[in-house]
């Protein structure tokens, strides 16, 4: 989100009380844009800002780009678009380092269609403009869009740098194919990239997002420099794939080796305790994080314990940490506790955190759906028809739900009911065929996981077509026997679905790899890596 501007006179006054020397600086370009590149690079670039509009009658190129740098850094989408218009009427639009900078500025800001007009419009594009198109592509969540302007570029005859094959990396961790990943990698080994430490992290990051541990770990272990993000990255990639003691045998290591951990290492390390049902050592390492390490919990810490107590069932334990906690609960916090209730069916508990919620204006429309099921546990048919009227009133936020499935090359997505795809037909054939399968094996379809206001028959055809059963039917016709099926889901898998891939994963005696919000399901043969736990 981008940040309200303070008024002019808020800036001068702020300035004028932080930054005393201002008024004392020589009015000549060099020591002024001297001072721009300090004050962009500070805590608060839009002093850069302020100073190009008070000290500048007719600043050059190299002015307007860094105050278009603060801009950038300081998600000044206004402040940016004026400077963008002075520079047509400066006529510095010939200047490669500036419109560079301005590319980069729009990417940063999210304005991925004005970086390409930019990018279109430069005289001659540098691999410098082609690496901010890339990451400003991978920022906005276009990696297919980042992968083929790579594509052009090295069709253009231009040779990418590190920051190129960091943004490339990162854009098949978004996509979570692996296939693209290794051609990435081998393109690493090739340009000799492989002691860049920020590309081996961005390597292990891509490695543990799509589902391939083993290379993560061999990338980890070839680092000749590894640097603080380097151990967060692959504790951070342990703890979503369910590997709790590994996580915690790295973080002593880390330890050992003289690298002092940060907030991000504490959340990943209680991750893993989360995630593989280490209760003991999750509970001991959050109570000694501030004493023993110096990291005072943030929210997210916090997060992580509630979720740990909430999930083992010791939910007034996880309330109590709520009460007690320093700094305000966040609706997160509050969605962690109300989804432990729905597993533990803790009624009076859940409605606490419902009233919570709704005080911090959070209208999620799974938070309902959670509570629904909660007293539809306990049937209390009144309450469920209650809160189904208060989630139509009060405009509840959903997030769709979606899949991914890299098949043949190509990467295929879904919704749920999807009938977009060119072999819906097979694929909704090849659903029912898993149902009946499934059925044949005694499952029973988990129909809670739907709102309860429709009948057992709907019900069950609502989850049948959900984007996860979807995408597993999909790769189940076209990924040949013998190759995992991975497929990424956009939130949390839910239960049917989670009962399904086990099941489908002995019937069909295939491997499936789910990539959902919060870790990995590795399902083999009717189990899941998660023990059911997630
Ligand atoms: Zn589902
Ligand atoms: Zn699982």
């Amino acid at each position: 989100m981008i940040p309200s501007l303070p008024t002019m006179h808020h800036l001068a006054h702020h300035l004028t009380r932080r930054v005393p020397h201002i008024s004392r600086i020589p009015i000549n370009l060099p020591s002024i844009n001297a001072t721009l590149q300090a004050l962009a690079l500070s805590p608060n670039p839009l002093q850069a800002v302020f100073l190009f509009k008070t000290k500048l009658s007719t600043p050059d190129a190299v002015s307007c780009s860094l105050a278009l740098k603060a801009c950038a850094r300081a998600l000044a989408g206004r402040e940016g678009h004026q400077l963008h218009a002075q520079v047509v009427l400066l006529g510095h639009l010939a200047d490669p380092l500036l419109l560079t900078t301005l590319m980069d500025f729009y990417a940063k800001t999210n304005d991925l269609a004005y970086a390409c007009k930019v990018f279109y419009e430069m005289p001659r594009t540098d691999t410098v403009a082609y690496n901010v198109l890339i990451s400003g592509h991978v920022l906005g969540g276009e990696a297919m869009r980042a992968l083929s302007l790579f594509r052009t570029m090295r069709c253009a005859g231009l040779s990418p740098d590190e920051g190129t094959v960091i943004g490339v990396v990162s854009a098949c961790a978004q996509l979570g194919s692996n296939r693209l990943g290794c051609m990435a990698h081998a393109f690493v080994l090739v340009a000799k990239m492989h002691d860049h430490v920020v590309v081996c992290n961005a390597l292990m990051d891509m490695y543990a997002k799509c589902g391939c541990v083993e290379l993560m770990r061999q990338v980890f272990h070839g680092m000749t420099h590894r640097c603080l993000v380097s151990w967060n990255t692959v504790i951070m990639g342990m703890a979503m794939h369910g590997h709790g003691r590994e996580v915690l045998g790295l973080f002593d290591s880390m330890l050992c080796e003289g690298v002092r951990p940060d907030s991000v290492t504490m959340v990943a390390v209680l991750c893993g305790c989360n995630h593989s049902r280490l209760i003991d050592e999750g509970l001991r390492l959050f109570d000694t994080m501030e004493r023993e390490h110096g990291v005072r919990p943030n929210v997210k810490h916090y997060g992580c314990v509630v979720d740990l107590l909430g999930r083992a069932g010791r939910l007034d334990e996880a309330y109590n940490l709520v009460l007690s906690m320093p700094i305000e609960p966040d609706a997160m916090i509050w969605e962690t506790l109300l989804a432990a209730c729905n597993v533990h069916g803790h009624v009076g508990l859940a409605e606490r955190a419902m009233v919570k919620l709704g005080e911090i204006g959070s209208t999620h429309s799974g938070d309902f759906v959670l509570m629904s099921n909660v007293y539809a546990m306990h049937s209390q048919w009144a309450d469920v028809v209650r809160v189904r009227e208060v989630m139509k009133t009060c405009n509840s936020r959903k997030v769709p739900g979606f899949s991914f499935i890299e098949a043949k090359g190509s990467i295929h997505r879904f919704v749920m009911g999807d009938r977009g795809h060119p072999r819906w037909r097979e694929i909704y054939s090849k659903v029912d065929e898993m149902n009946r399968k499934l059925r044949l094996n005694g499952y029973v379809a988990q129909t809670s996981f739907v709102l309860h206001d429709i009948d057992e028959e709907d019900k069950e055809n609502a989850l049948g077509y959900h984007s996860e059963k979807l995408a597993i039917a999909y790769g189940l016709i076209s990924i040949e026997v013998g190759s995992p099926i991975h497929v990424i889901k956009n939130l949390r898998i839910c239960g049917d679905c989670h009962g399904v891939a086990k099941l489908v994963s002995k019937i069909y005696g295939r491997e499936i790899v789910v990539r959902d919000r919060a870790r990995f399901h590795r399902f083999v043969q009717g189990s899941c890596s998660c023990g059911d736990y997630w």
